[in-house]
Protein backbone atom coordinates (compact mmCIF):
# COMPACT_ATOMS: atom_id res chain seq x y z
CA UNK A 1 0.00 0.00 0.00
CA UNK A 2 1.12 3.50 -0.59
CA UNK A 3 3.10 5.04 2.26
CA UNK A 4 0.69 8.15 3.52
CA UNK A 5 2.88 10.94 5.15
CA UNK A 6 1.87 14.17 6.77
CA UNK A 7 4.33 17.48 6.62
CA UNK A 8 3.84 19.59 9.72
CA UNK A 9 4.96 23.00 8.40
CA UNK A 10 4.58 24.33 4.87
CA UNK A 11 7.30 26.16 5.54
CA UNK A 12 11.07 25.66 3.33
CA UNK A 13 11.55 22.49 4.68
CA UNK A 14 8.02 21.36 4.79
CA UNK A 15 8.34 21.73 0.65
CA UNK A 16 11.73 20.53 0.23
CA UNK A 17 10.82 17.16 1.80
CA UNK A 18 7.56 16.94 0.11
CA UNK A 19 9.54 17.52 -3.28
CA UNK A 20 12.52 14.92 -2.32
CA UNK A 21 10.01 12.43 -1.48
CA UNK A 22 8.04 12.70 -4.48
CA UNK A 23 10.80 12.35 -6.59
CA UNK A 24 12.26 9.29 -5.21
CA UNK A 25 9.61 7.07 -3.56
CA UNK A 26 6.41 5.27 -5.34
CA UNK A 27 3.67 7.50 -5.28
CA UNK A 28 3.54 8.79 -1.93
CA UNK A 29 0.86 10.26 -0.30
CA UNK A 30 1.48 13.83 0.99
CA UNK A 31 -0.34 15.88 3.06
CA UNK A 32 1.10 19.22 4.05
CA UNK A 33 -0.13 20.49 7.16
CA UNK A 34 0.03 24.16 8.13
CA UNK A 35 -1.51 26.27 11.37
CA UNK A 36 -1.76 29.20 9.11
CA UNK A 37 -4.34 29.22 6.16
CA UNK A 38 -1.20 30.72 4.35
CA UNK A 39 1.95 28.60 3.27
CA UNK A 40 5.48 28.72 3.27
CA UNK A 41 6.19 29.80 6.98
CA UNK A 42 9.10 32.38 7.13
CA UNK A 43 8.95 33.43 3.60
CA UNK A 44 6.22 35.07 3.93
CA UNK A 45 6.51 36.03 7.19
CA UNK A 46 10.17 36.42 7.69
CA UNK A 47 11.72 37.51 4.23
CA UNK A 48 12.11 40.62 4.46
CA UNK A 49 9.62 42.68 2.76
CA UNK A 50 12.10 44.75 0.53
CA UNK A 51 13.01 41.41 -0.77
CA UNK A 52 10.59 40.45 -3.45
CA UNK A 53 13.36 38.60 -5.37
CA UNK A 54 13.56 36.25 -2.41
CA UNK A 55 10.06 35.73 -1.64
CA UNK A 56 10.04 34.51 -5.41
CA UNK A 57 11.19 31.30 -4.28
CA UNK A 58 7.38 30.46 -3.07
CA UNK A 59 6.74 29.69 -7.33
CA UNK A 60 8.73 26.46 -7.10
CA UNK A 61 6.98 25.25 -3.59
CA UNK A 62 3.58 26.07 -5.49
CA UNK A 63 4.88 23.87 -8.46
CA UNK A 64 5.18 21.14 -5.69
CA UNK A 65 2.25 21.98 -4.05
CA UNK A 66 0.36 21.26 -6.80
CA UNK A 67 2.15 18.03 -8.29
CA UNK A 68 1.93 14.25 -7.59
CA UNK A 69 -0.71 13.57 -5.27
CA UNK A 70 -0.31 16.23 -2.47
CA UNK A 71 -2.96 17.72 -0.26
CA UNK A 72 -2.78 20.92 1.54
CA UNK A 73 -4.25 21.61 5.03
CA UNK A 74 -3.81 25.02 5.74
CA UNK A 75 -5.75 26.59 9.04
CA UNK A 76 -5.24 23.15 11.00
CA UNK A 77 -2.89 23.42 13.79
CA UNK A 78 -1.31 20.19 15.50
CA UNK A 79 -1.80 20.64 19.26
CA UNK A 80 -4.67 23.01 18.70
CA UNK A 81 -6.99 20.92 16.44
CA UNK A 82 -5.34 17.62 16.70
CA UNK A 83 -2.34 16.35 18.49
CA UNK A 84 0.61 14.98 17.27
CA UNK A 85 -0.08 11.19 18.72
CA UNK A 86 -3.73 11.48 16.83
CA UNK A 87 -1.89 12.26 13.69
CA UNK A 88 0.63 9.42 13.86
CA UNK A 89 -2.28 7.01 14.43
CA UNK A 90 -3.42 8.19 11.17
CA UNK A 91 -0.17 8.36 8.98
CA UNK A 92 2.67 5.98 8.36
CA UNK A 93 4.87 9.02 8.27
CA UNK A 94 5.10 12.14 10.05
CA UNK A 95 8.02 14.96 9.09
CA UNK A 96 8.02 18.35 11.65
CA UNK A 97 8.78 21.06 9.46
CA UNK A 98 7.41 23.42 12.50
CA UNK A 99 10.59 25.76 12.05
CA UNK A 100 11.68 27.46 15.46
CA UNK A 101 9.23 30.76 15.96
CA UNK A 102 10.21 31.84 19.14
CA UNK A 103 12.28 34.88 20.15
CA UNK A 104 15.49 33.51 22.34
CA UNK A 105 14.69 36.66 24.71
CA UNK A 106 16.83 39.36 25.55
CA UNK A 107 17.11 39.05 29.63
CA UNK A 108 19.33 42.27 30.71
CA UNK A 109 17.77 44.59 33.24
CA UNK A 110 15.23 46.73 31.65
CA UNK A 111 13.95 44.35 28.59
CA UNK A 112 10.40 44.50 29.98
CA UNK A 113 9.89 48.15 29.23
CA UNK A 114 7.93 49.28 26.32
CA UNK A 115 9.14 49.69 23.15
CA UNK A 116 11.24 46.33 23.65
CA UNK A 117 10.25 43.70 21.05
CA UNK A 118 12.03 40.54 19.99
CA UNK A 119 12.98 40.29 16.80
CA UNK A 120 10.62 37.60 15.70
CA UNK A 121 7.86 39.71 17.12
CA UNK A 122 8.60 42.95 15.53
CA UNK A 123 9.52 40.93 11.83
CA UNK A 124 6.14 39.16 11.99
CA UNK A 125 4.13 42.38 12.06
CA UNK A 126 5.73 43.96 9.84
CA UNK A 127 5.48 40.76 7.42
CA UNK A 128 1.52 41.16 8.48
CA UNK A 129 2.27 37.34 10.44
CA UNK A 130 -1.73 36.96 12.32
CA UNK A 131 0.00 36.15 15.33
CA UNK A 132 2.04 39.77 15.62
CA UNK A 133 -0.39 41.90 14.03
CA UNK A 134 -1.67 43.51 16.95
CA UNK A 135 1.99 44.22 18.35
CA UNK A 136 1.65 47.81 17.07
CA UNK A 137 5.12 48.97 18.10
CA UNK A 138 5.43 52.68 18.92
CA UNK A 139 7.61 54.25 15.75
CA UNK A 140 7.28 57.63 16.87
CA UNK A 141 11.11 57.79 18.13
CA UNK A 142 14.22 59.29 16.51
CA UNK A 143 16.29 56.58 17.15
CA UNK A 144 16.20 52.52 17.38
CA UNK A 145 18.58 50.22 18.20
CA UNK A 146 19.08 46.53 17.01
CA UNK A 147 21.04 43.78 19.10
CA UNK A 148 22.37 41.61 17.24
CA UNK A 149 24.70 40.83 13.69
CA UNK A 150 23.03 38.98 11.85
CA UNK A 151 20.68 39.82 8.56
CA UNK A 152 17.66 39.38 10.49
CA UNK A 153 19.42 43.02 12.14
CA UNK A 154 20.46 44.08 8.85
CA UNK A 155 16.29 43.95 7.65
CA UNK A 156 14.94 45.88 10.73
CA UNK A 157 17.33 48.74 10.72
CA UNK A 158 17.04 48.42 6.56
CA UNK A 159 13.39 49.08 6.54
CA UNK A 160 13.55 51.46 9.27
CA UNK A 161 15.51 53.68 7.21
CA UNK A 162 14.12 53.04 4.32
CA UNK A 163 12.74 55.97 1.97
CA UNK A 164 8.47 55.90 1.25
CA UNK A 165 8.98 55.35 -1.81
CA UNK A 166 11.65 52.12 -0.81
CA UNK A 167 8.59 51.03 1.13
CA UNK A 168 6.07 51.84 -1.91
CA UNK A 169 7.58 48.68 -3.88
CA UNK A 170 7.62 45.88 -0.81
CA UNK A 171 4.35 43.98 0.46
CA UNK A 172 4.62 46.01 4.18
CA UNK A 173 1.28 45.63 5.25
CA UNK A 174 -0.30 48.95 4.83
CA UNK A 175 -0.44 49.54 8.81
CA UNK A 176 2.88 48.65 9.24
CA UNK A 177 4.07 50.91 5.76
CA UNK A 178 2.12 53.91 7.51
CA UNK A 179 3.88 53.60 10.84
CA UNK A 180 7.11 53.25 9.08
CA UNK A 181 6.43 56.27 6.65
CA UNK A 182 5.13 58.73 9.46
CA UNK A 183 8.30 57.94 12.16
CA UNK A 184 11.14 60.75 12.64
CA UNK A 185 13.30 58.17 13.19
CA UNK A 186 17.28 59.46 11.77
CA UNK A 187 19.08 57.15 13.42
CA UNK A 188 19.05 53.18 13.58
CA UNK A 189 21.94 51.20 15.54
CA UNK A 190 23.32 47.69 15.22
CA UNK A 191 25.12 46.76 18.00
CA UNK A 192 27.39 43.19 17.94
CA UNK A 193 29.36 42.00 21.32
CA UNK A 194 32.11 40.97 18.73
CA UNK A 195 34.13 42.33 16.25
CA UNK A 196 33.00 42.59 12.34
CA UNK A 197 35.18 39.45 11.87
CA UNK A 198 32.51 37.46 13.63
CA UNK A 199 29.48 39.28 12.24
CA UNK A 200 26.78 36.94 10.57
CA UNK A 201 25.74 39.43 7.76
CA UNK A 202 26.20 38.17 4.40
CA UNK A 203 28.10 40.44 2.10
CA UNK A 204 24.94 41.40 -0.19
CA UNK A 205 22.41 42.05 2.65
CA UNK A 206 25.57 44.38 4.23
CA UNK A 207 26.43 46.31 0.70
CA UNK A 208 22.54 46.91 0.44
CA UNK A 209 23.29 49.54 3.22
CA UNK A 210 25.14 52.15 0.64
CA UNK A 211 22.13 51.77 -1.80
CA UNK A 212 19.51 53.29 0.05
CA UNK A 213 18.63 57.11 -0.95
CA UNK A 214 18.37 58.50 2.55
CA UNK A 215 20.53 56.85 5.00
CA UNK A 216 24.11 56.53 5.01
CA UNK A 217 26.12 53.55 6.70
CA UNK A 218 28.28 54.42 9.94
CA UNK A 219 31.08 52.43 11.55
CA UNK A 220 34.28 53.63 13.61
CA UNK A 221 37.25 52.39 11.96
CA UNK A 222 39.10 52.00 15.03
CA UNK A 223 36.77 48.90 15.10
CA UNK A 224 37.93 47.34 11.52
CA UNK A 225 41.15 45.56 12.34
CA UNK A 226 42.50 42.94 9.72
CA UNK A 227 42.81 40.41 12.50
CA UNK A 228 41.30 36.91 12.26
CA UNK A 229 40.51 34.53 14.70
CA UNK A 230 42.70 31.97 14.29
CA UNK A 231 40.30 28.91 14.13
CA UNK A 232 38.07 30.50 11.41
CA UNK A 233 37.54 28.79 8.27
CA UNK A 234 38.46 29.25 4.54
CA UNK A 235 34.82 30.30 3.83
CA UNK A 236 34.26 32.03 6.98
CA UNK A 237 37.12 34.19 6.27
CA UNK A 238 36.43 34.90 2.92
CA UNK A 239 32.80 36.17 4.19
CA UNK A 240 34.71 38.15 7.03
CA UNK A 241 37.47 40.03 4.75
CA UNK A 242 34.25 40.71 2.17
CA UNK A 243 32.46 42.60 5.12
CA UNK A 244 35.51 43.79 6.24
CA UNK A 245 36.28 45.69 2.87
CA UNK A 246 32.69 47.06 2.76
CA UNK A 247 33.15 48.01 6.15
CA UNK A 248 35.82 50.38 5.36
CA UNK A 249 33.97 51.81 2.35
CA UNK A 250 31.11 53.03 5.39
CA UNK A 251 33.88 54.45 7.43
CA UNK A 252 34.88 56.74 4.59
CA UNK A 253 31.43 58.15 4.41
CA UNK A 254 29.74 61.79 5.49
CA UNK A 255 27.52 60.95 8.11
CA UNK A 256 25.89 63.88 7.23
CA UNK A 257 25.48 63.35 3.71
CA UNK A 258 22.20 61.82 4.12
CA UNK A 259 18.75 62.70 6.56
CA UNK A 260 19.62 59.34 8.22
CA UNK A 261 21.90 56.86 9.69
CA UNK A 262 22.62 53.20 10.32
CA UNK A 263 25.11 53.00 12.87
CA UNK A 264 27.19 49.78 13.11
CA UNK A 265 28.70 49.37 16.81
CA UNK A 266 31.04 46.36 17.50
CA UNK A 267 33.01 45.74 20.42
CA UNK A 268 29.69 46.30 22.64
CA UNK A 269 27.10 44.39 24.60
CA UNK A 270 23.56 45.45 26.06
CA UNK A 271 24.00 46.07 30.15
CA UNK A 272 20.91 47.54 30.34
CA UNK A 273 17.00 49.32 29.13
CA UNK A 274 17.13 52.53 30.26
CA UNK A 275 13.86 55.08 30.46
CA UNK A 276 10.75 54.65 33.15
CA UNK A 277 8.18 52.12 31.66
CA UNK A 278 9.45 53.35 28.05
CA UNK A 279 12.50 52.91 26.30
CA UNK A 280 14.24 55.89 26.39
CA UNK A 281 17.86 54.66 25.83
CA UNK A 282 20.46 51.49 26.02
CA UNK A 283 23.58 51.53 28.20
CA UNK A 284 26.00 49.46 26.10
CA UNK A 285 29.29 48.58 27.62
CA UNK A 286 32.84 48.44 25.31
CA UNK A 287 33.95 44.44 25.25
CA UNK A 288 37.10 42.75 24.20
CA UNK A 289 37.36 39.34 22.64
CA UNK A 290 39.54 36.52 24.37
CA UNK A 291 40.36 33.43 23.72
CA UNK A 292 37.45 33.73 20.98
CA UNK A 293 34.93 34.62 24.07
CA UNK A 294 33.55 38.69 24.51
CA UNK A 295 34.35 40.00 27.73
CA UNK A 296 33.39 43.12 29.12
CA UNK A 297 35.86 46.06 29.84
CA UNK A 298 33.38 47.96 32.54
CA UNK A 299 33.42 51.05 29.60
CA UNK A 300 30.17 52.25 29.35
CA UNK A 301 28.46 54.23 27.51
CA UNK A 302 24.31 55.12 26.83
CA UNK A 303 22.39 56.14 23.73
CA UNK A 304 19.27 57.29 23.51
CA UNK A 305 16.65 55.62 21.62
CA UNK A 306 12.91 55.01 21.98
CA UNK A 307 12.74 51.25 20.91
CA UNK A 308 15.08 48.44 21.21
CA UNK A 309 14.91 45.22 18.62
CA UNK A 310 16.38 42.01 20.01
CA UNK A 311 17.41 39.76 16.88
CA UNK A 312 19.67 37.32 18.85
CA UNK A 313 18.01 34.48 17.45
CA UNK A 314 15.17 31.77 17.34
CA UNK A 315 14.07 29.11 19.45
CA UNK A 316 11.67 25.64 18.67
CA UNK A 317 9.18 25.23 21.72
CA UNK A 318 9.35 21.92 22.87
CA UNK A 319 6.31 19.36 22.10
CA UNK A 320 4.78 17.48 24.78
CA UNK A 321 5.42 14.07 24.73
CA UNK A 322 8.73 14.39 22.80
CA UNK A 323 12.13 14.88 24.07
CA UNK A 324 13.67 18.29 23.59
CA UNK A 325 17.32 19.67 23.47
CA UNK A 326 16.94 22.63 25.59
CA UNK A 327 20.63 24.18 24.49
CA UNK A 328 20.38 23.70 20.83
CA UNK A 329 16.50 24.05 21.14
CA UNK A 330 15.67 21.33 18.64
CA UNK A 331 13.89 17.76 18.70
CA UNK A 332 16.90 15.35 19.14
CA UNK A 333 17.31 13.21 15.50
CA UNK A 334 19.73 11.19 14.16
CA UNK A 335 20.27 13.17 10.69
CA UNK A 336 16.50 14.17 10.58
CA UNK A 337 15.23 10.65 12.26
CA UNK A 338 13.54 10.81 15.53
CA UNK A 339 12.35 7.44 15.72
CA UNK A 340 10.71 4.91 12.92
CA UNK A 341 7.92 6.96 12.05
CA UNK A 342 8.69 10.53 12.73
CA UNK A 343 10.91 12.76 11.40
CA UNK A 344 12.65 16.39 11.54
CA UNK A 345 13.53 18.64 8.86
CA UNK A 346 14.66 22.29 8.74
CA UNK A 347 15.00 24.69 11.80
CA UNK A 348 13.30 21.91 14.01
CA UNK A 349 15.94 19.58 13.12
CA UNK A 350 19.25 21.51 13.16
CA UNK A 351 18.39 24.97 15.15
CA UNK A 352 17.46 28.33 13.39
CA UNK A 353 20.58 29.21 10.81
CA UNK A 354 21.02 29.05 7.64
CA UNK A 355 19.31 30.37 4.67
CA UNK A 356 16.20 28.73 2.56
CA UNK A 357 17.89 26.29 0.55
CA UNK A 358 20.03 25.02 3.71
CA UNK A 359 16.78 22.96 4.37
CA UNK A 360 16.95 21.54 0.85
CA UNK A 361 19.16 18.22 2.11
CA UNK A 362 17.32 17.96 4.80
CA UNK A 363 14.11 17.07 2.71
CA UNK A 364 16.84 14.40 0.89
CA UNK A 365 17.88 12.86 3.62
CA UNK A 366 14.30 12.08 5.78
CA UNK A 367 13.00 10.67 2.03
CA UNK A 368 16.41 8.11 2.43
CA UNK A 369 15.27 7.45 6.14
CA UNK A 370 11.98 7.09 4.72
CA UNK A 371 12.37 4.28 1.67
CA UNK A 372 14.52 2.29 4.17
CA UNK A 373 12.14 2.66 6.75
CA UNK A 374 9.24 1.56 4.89
CA UNK A 375 10.42 -0.67 2.19
CA UNK A 376 7.37 -2.85 2.07
CA UNK A 377 4.69 -0.06 1.84
CA UNK A 378 2.60 1.67 4.59
CA UNK A 379 -0.41 0.63 6.34
CA UNK A 380 -2.49 3.53 7.67
CA UNK A 381 -5.06 5.32 5.90
CA UNK A 382 -3.89 8.77 6.24
CA UNK A 383 -6.00 11.59 4.42
CA UNK A 384 -9.41 10.42 4.40
CA UNK A 385 -9.10 10.01 8.34
CA UNK A 386 -7.86 13.48 8.51
CA UNK A 387 -10.06 14.99 6.49
CA UNK A 388 -13.18 13.14 8.50
CA UNK A 389 -11.67 14.22 12.04
CA UNK A 390 -11.23 17.64 11.05
CA UNK A 391 -14.95 17.62 9.80
CA UNK A 392 -15.90 16.10 13.37
CA UNK A 393 -13.99 18.84 14.84
CA UNK A 394 -15.76 21.45 12.86
CA UNK A 395 -12.03 23.09 11.69
CA UNK A 396 -12.48 24.83 8.39
CA UNK A 397 -9.37 23.60 6.39
CA UNK A 398 -7.72 26.04 4.08
CA UNK A 399 -6.56 23.64 0.90
CA UNK A 400 -4.17 24.79 -2.06
CA UNK A 401 -6.89 25.96 -4.18
CA UNK A 402 -8.43 28.13 -1.42
CA UNK A 403 -4.91 29.59 -0.89
CA UNK A 404 -4.42 30.73 -4.93
CA UNK A 405 -8.37 32.54 -4.35
CA UNK A 406 -6.93 34.05 -1.19
CA UNK A 407 -3.27 35.32 -3.41
CA UNK A 408 -5.11 36.25 -6.40
CA UNK A 409 -7.43 38.56 -4.49
CA UNK A 410 -4.00 39.97 -2.73
CA UNK A 411 -2.30 40.82 -6.23
CA UNK A 412 -5.48 42.22 -7.42
CA UNK A 413 -5.94 44.50 -4.85
CA UNK A 414 -2.48 45.69 -4.33
CA UNK A 415 -2.23 49.50 -5.73
CA UNK A 416 1.25 51.34 -7.47
CA UNK A 417 4.15 49.51 -7.15
CA UNK A 418 2.61 47.17 -4.52
CA UNK A 419 3.34 43.20 -5.17
CA UNK A 420 0.40 42.01 -2.86
CA UNK A 421 -1.54 43.48 -0.74
CA UNK A 422 -1.75 41.16 2.48
CA UNK A 423 -4.58 39.44 4.29
CA UNK A 424 -3.38 39.39 7.97
CA UNK A 425 -6.05 38.53 9.93
CA UNK A 426 -7.09 34.36 9.74
CA UNK A 427 -10.99 35.53 10.20
CA UNK A 428 -10.66 37.94 7.79
CA UNK A 429 -9.41 35.17 4.96
CA UNK A 430 -11.98 32.60 6.36
CA UNK A 431 -14.66 35.46 5.68
CA UNK A 432 -13.03 36.06 2.33
CA UNK A 433 -12.96 32.47 1.51
CA UNK A 434 -17.04 31.90 2.38
CA UNK A 435 -18.24 34.99 0.44
CA UNK A 436 -18.74 36.92 3.53
CA UNK A 437 -16.21 39.88 2.91
C1 LIG B 1 13.46 37.33 9.83
C2 LIG B 1 14.05 36.28 8.91
C3 LIG B 1 14.45 36.65 7.64
C4 LIG B 1 15.00 35.68 6.78
N1 LIG B 1 15.39 36.06 5.55
C5 LIG B 1 15.95 35.15 4.72
C6 LIG B 1 16.35 35.52 3.41
O1 LIG B 1 16.21 36.68 3.01
N2 LIG B 1 16.89 34.56 2.60
C7 LIG B 1 17.03 33.26 3.03
O2 LIG B 1 17.50 32.40 2.26
N3 LIG B 1 16.65 32.88 4.27
C8 LIG B 1 16.10 33.79 5.12
N4 LIG B 1 15.73 33.41 6.37
C9 LIG B 1 15.91 32.01 6.77
C10 LIG B 1 14.75 31.10 6.28
O3 LIG B 1 13.54 31.80 6.42
C11 LIG B 1 14.75 29.81 7.08
O4 LIG B 1 15.97 29.14 6.81
C12 LIG B 1 13.59 28.87 6.71
O5 LIG B 1 12.36 29.55 6.66
C13 LIG B 1 13.46 27.72 7.72
O6 LIG B 1 12.47 26.86 7.22
P1 LIG B 1 11.54 25.94 8.13
O7 LIG B 1 10.60 25.31 7.15
O8 LIG B 1 12.37 25.09 9.00
O9 LIG B 1 10.74 26.94 9.11
P2 LIG B 1 9.59 28.00 8.82
O10 LIG B 1 9.85 28.77 7.59
O11 LIG B 1 9.45 28.74 10.10
O12 LIG B 1 8.26 27.14 8.59
C14 LIG B 1 7.61 26.47 9.64
C15 LIG B 1 6.12 26.36 9.32
O13 LIG B 1 5.50 25.48 10.25
C16 LIG B 1 4.26 26.01 10.64
N5 LIG B 1 3.91 25.44 11.94
C17 LIG B 1 4.55 25.64 13.11
N6 LIG B 1 3.96 24.95 14.10
C18 LIG B 1 2.91 24.29 13.55
C19 LIG B 1 1.90 23.42 14.08
N7 LIG B 1 1.87 23.09 15.37
N8 LIG B 1 0.95 22.94 13.25
C20 LIG B 1 0.98 23.24 11.91
N9 LIG B 1 1.91 24.08 11.36
C21 LIG B 1 2.88 24.59 12.18
C22 LIG B 1 4.52 27.51 10.68
O14 LIG B 1 3.32 28.27 10.64
C23 LIG B 1 5.38 27.69 9.45
O15 LIG B 1 4.60 27.93 8.29
C24 LIG B 1 15.16 34.35 7.23
C25 LIG B 1 14.76 34.00 8.53
C26 LIG B 1 14.21 34.96 9.36
C27 LIG B 1 13.79 34.56 10.75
Amino acid sequence: MAISIAIIGSGPAGFYAADAIQKSIENPIIDIIERLPTPYGLIRGGVAPDHQTTKKVAKKFEKTALAGDIRYFGNVEVGRDLTLDELREIYDVVILAIGAPADRKLTIPGSDKVGVHGSAAFVGWYNGHPDFVELEPDLKINAAMVIGNGNVALDVARLLVRSKSGRAKTDLPLYARDAMDASPIKDVYVLGRRGPQDAKFTNVELREMLDLSECVPVVDPADLSDEMPADMDDRDRRLAEKNLETLRAFSGIDPSGKPKRAHFVFYAQPVEILGGTHVEGIRIERTKVENGRAIGTGVTRDIPCGMVIAAIGYRADPIPGLPYDEALGIIPNDRGRIEQGLYAVGWIKRGPSGVISSSRPDGIEVAEHIAADFAAGGTRPGRDRLAELLAERGVRVVHFEDWQRLEKTEIDRASGPQPRHKFTDVADMIDHLEGRK
